[in-house]
């Protein structure tokens, strides 16, 4: 993982002030000169520089995004301007052909030598079979998953692949005139600046076609395949005895060529004008481009002041260094890396932005449940009275003597068992009186004998024991007064 990864914390406490003040974050961040940051090596000031730009990309809204070959590096698009690869495999195919390097692949001036054609038919179609099987990369899956989060203004690529198609990325190359303007662009989120691979176009009237095996097959061995609509056209012009013009246009895949007109021109140039003006971009990302295609320069240039109105920020990402002198005041940052390993950098600094926004939503959810569960328990606490003390709760001795004193409850308690302990020494008594009576009769035995006799005694005991039990906590006043008549009473009763 790139070094410039800090934990927020510790990058808060070394970020200076004036970063960490995310109103005057972003004016802080604009430079007047194009600097030069990169992931692997980089000193503490650059890290947390970094930080901060990367805190500043989280912050933004509405954002703008240029790609170009190098963010299709990583997805198995083969290197086509090289000298090698793709190339070397065409050039063997026709070893006749005077093509220096894949460059003229893309030229227009090679429909000028017939001989050229069947390398450019022949490569175009090894360049469509190859991006067939590429897959999208990591920066693709990036630039789809700010379109989810809703940050993705419009995403501008010089790529011809269409690989952020396959993403769910509605992308588009030329005007639909089925529907208005606005409706069209509104919802286009790619828009490819130099054309459509996945498509061929008529070189005569400019009819797009998909792709067939049988228009692949005569691709792959040299040919250019004939339109059919301007082999109809010329047809229903013969049946209806006009002049035949004898023009039929060739099938070549919807590409914009060097020293071509733009055939959507007009069309991309609209969509940049309706994002100036309504758009409101605040960040604008450069990817995987070396900015050497005029047309693309002015639109680096046009957004950049757009987004610096609005104190956002111009971020370059590429593996090799675009120069300095003609950027300065336009680009802010240049991060030389990969830009898939920078997306990788991007997620280990600020994971926040990298969440869907099916997980933002339901984050919110559950903080609003959490709030409102917090806001019940509060009015709940309002309403419920302080709890009173449990029975095996401790009592200092004060306190205990104020609640015996000053509960009902514990007086009557003490007066029933009072009232039925005199009840018990009357019926002892009555039954004293009647062993007594019959021993006189009798004979006069110990009494210390009789075994009732000590039961009774024993109850008699035990009674004054529980009494002075039951009285242990009333120690003054009327109630005092009371239970000790009530003792005499029983103990005078006994005796
Ligand atoms: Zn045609």
């Amino acid at each position: 993982m790139p070094s410039l990864i800090l934990s927020q914390e510790s990058f808060d406490e070394k970020l200076p002030s004036s970063l960490s003040r995310k109103s005057s974050a972003s004016r802080e961040l604009k430079t007047e000169r194009l600097r030069h940051l990169s992931l692997e090596a980089g000193n503490d000031e650059d890290r947390m520089l970094a930080q901060a730009i990367n805190k500043q990309i989280n912050r933004s809204r509405r954002i703008l995004v240029l790609t170009g070959a190098g963010i299709s590096c990583n997805a198995g698009i083969p290197d086509f301007r090289s000298s090698s690869g793709l190339y070397e495999l065409v050039k063997r195919q026709h070893p006749e052909a005077s093509i220096k390097s894949g460059q003229e692949m893309f030229d227009i001036s090679l429909f000028r030598e017939e001989a050229k054609i069947p390398v450019f038919a022949t490569f175009m179609e090894k360049l469509y079979s190859s991006a067939r099987l590429a897959q999208p990369t990591r920066t693709h899956r990036f630039i789809a998953h700010l379109k989810n989060r809703g940050k993705l203004l419009r995403c501008y690529t010089q790529n011809i692949d269409g690989l952020e198609e396959s993403l769910g990325l509605e992308v588009s190359s030329e005007r639909d005139c089925n529907t208005t303007m606005a409706n069209q662009w509104k919802n286009v989120d790619v828009v490819q600046l130099h054309g459509d691979l996945n498509k061929l176009s008529c070189t005569q009237c400019f009819q797009t076609y998909n792709w067939s095996r049988v228009l692949s097959r005569s691709l792959r061995s040299g040919q250019l395949p004939s339109c059919p609509r301007c082999q109809d056209s010329n047809h229903q012009r013969s049946r209806l005895g006009k002049r035949n013009t004898g023009s039929v246009g060739l099938l070549r895949p919807n590409i914009v060529l060097y020293g071509e007109n733009h055939p959507s021109c007009e069309f991309i140039s609209d969509g940049l004008s309706i994002d100036m003006a309504r758009g409101r971009p605040d960040l604008l990302f450069i990817m995987g481009t070396s900015l050497k295609v005029d047309g693309v320069k002015k639109l680096v240039r046009n957004v950049s002041k757009q987004v610096h109105e609005r104190g956002g920020l111009v971020i370059l990402i590429n593996k090799t260094s675009i120069g300095d002198c003609n950027w300065h005041g336009i680009i802010d940052y240049q991060i030389l890396s990969d830009c898939d390993a920078w997306v990788d950098h991007l997620q280990g600094s600020i994971p926040d932005l990298f969440k869907t926004q099916q997980q933002i939503e339901k984050a919110k959810q559950l903080k609003r449940e959490n709030s409102e569960v917090r806001k019940r328990q509060r009015e709940e606490r309002k309403l419920t009275p302080p709890p009173t003390p449990r029975k095996n709760q401790r009592q200092s001795p004060s306190v205990k003597s104020a609640v015996s004193r000053t509960s009902p409850q514990n007086i009557k308690n003490i007066d029933s068992s009072i009232q039925t302990t005199i009840l018990e020494a009357n019926d002892l008594r009555a039954r004293l009186e009647f062993d007594e009576t019959n021993a006189r009769a009798c004979t006069l035995p110990d009494l210390k004998s009789i075994p009732s006799l000590h039961r009774e005694d024993s109850l008699s005991n035990a009674t004054d024991t529980t009494i002075e039990n039951e009285l242990s906590d009333v120690d003054d006043g009327a109630v005092n007064l009371s239970t000790h008549i009530s003792i005499e009473n029983a103990a005078l009763v006994v005796s």
